[in-house]
């Protein structure tokens, strides 16, 4: 019997499209920290995000989940779970890990993966002081300051948080600009995976809005 303890990273996000930013970020953070997995979850809906930007902007629940499955085939470390999407309401980080947790057992050591612009928005989530009972957060820093930096540790560690800090080359790719890029009818390849790329064109998604 295997008797080494799981690890086991979590990232969430819209994944709207997912892209390269994502996937390097997590394989950063799969290497650095020794994990077995990363499981990417993407979201129903993201309560920081508006209505408008929802419903304007949102590929379909099916699309995004599609473009992770493509995007994450060729790396048998890479796994997606539709927890957050069957559960059709606004997503709170706090009941994936919990979930993921009663998943894997008590004993696995699971990691919440962010980027730094999440991060800072964390002491706002809901549940966040029950946060640290399941797992422990790596920030993967993209190009973002974070302004205020001793106190918004001081504010993580009064949550009873553990943050790692994981710095990755500057990779400034972002869904936004993806999906900017794919109105205006500029280039989207090498930003994600070609299959990725493929699918998008393939179902027309973004062209107007959401697809
Ligand atoms: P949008 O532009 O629509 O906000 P996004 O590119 O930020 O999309 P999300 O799905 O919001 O993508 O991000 C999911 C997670 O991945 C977040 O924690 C975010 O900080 C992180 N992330 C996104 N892009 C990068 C990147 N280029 N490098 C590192 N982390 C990233
Ligand atoms: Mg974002």
């Amino acid at each position: 019997m295997d008797e080494r303890v799981p690890r086991v990273g979590i990232m969430g996000g819209s994944f709207n499209p997912i892209h390269h930013g994502h996937l390097f970020a997590a394989q950063e953070a799969l290497s650095r920290f020794h994990l077995d997995r990363i499981i990417f979850v993407p979201a129903y809906r993201n309560p920081f995000k508006t209505t408008e930007e929802w419903e304007h902007e949102m590929a379909s629940g099916f699309h995004r989940f599609a473009m992770v499955e493509l995007a994450t085939s060729t790396n048998p470390r890479f796994f997606v779970s539709r927890f957050e999407l069957d559960r059709k309401m606004d997503s709170y980080a706090l009941e994936t890990v919990k979930h993921f947790h009663d998943e894997f057992g008590e004993q696995a050591q699971l990691y919440f993966i962010t980027g730094t612009d999440a991060v800072l928005t964390m002491p706002e989530w809901r549940g966040i002081e029950e946060f640290h009972k399941y797992c422990e957060v790596i920030a993967v820093s993209r190009p973002t300051h974070i302004p205020d930096y001793e106190q918004f540790i001081a504010r993580m560690h009064s949550l009873g948080l553990k943050v790692y800090f994981l710095t990755i080359p500057a990779l400034e790719i972002s869904s936004s600009d993806i999906r900017d890029r794919l109105r205006r009818g500029r280039p989207i390849r090498y930003l994600t995976p070609t299959a990725v790329a493929i699918y998008i064109e393939k179902y027309g998604i973004y062209l107007n809005g959401s697809g």
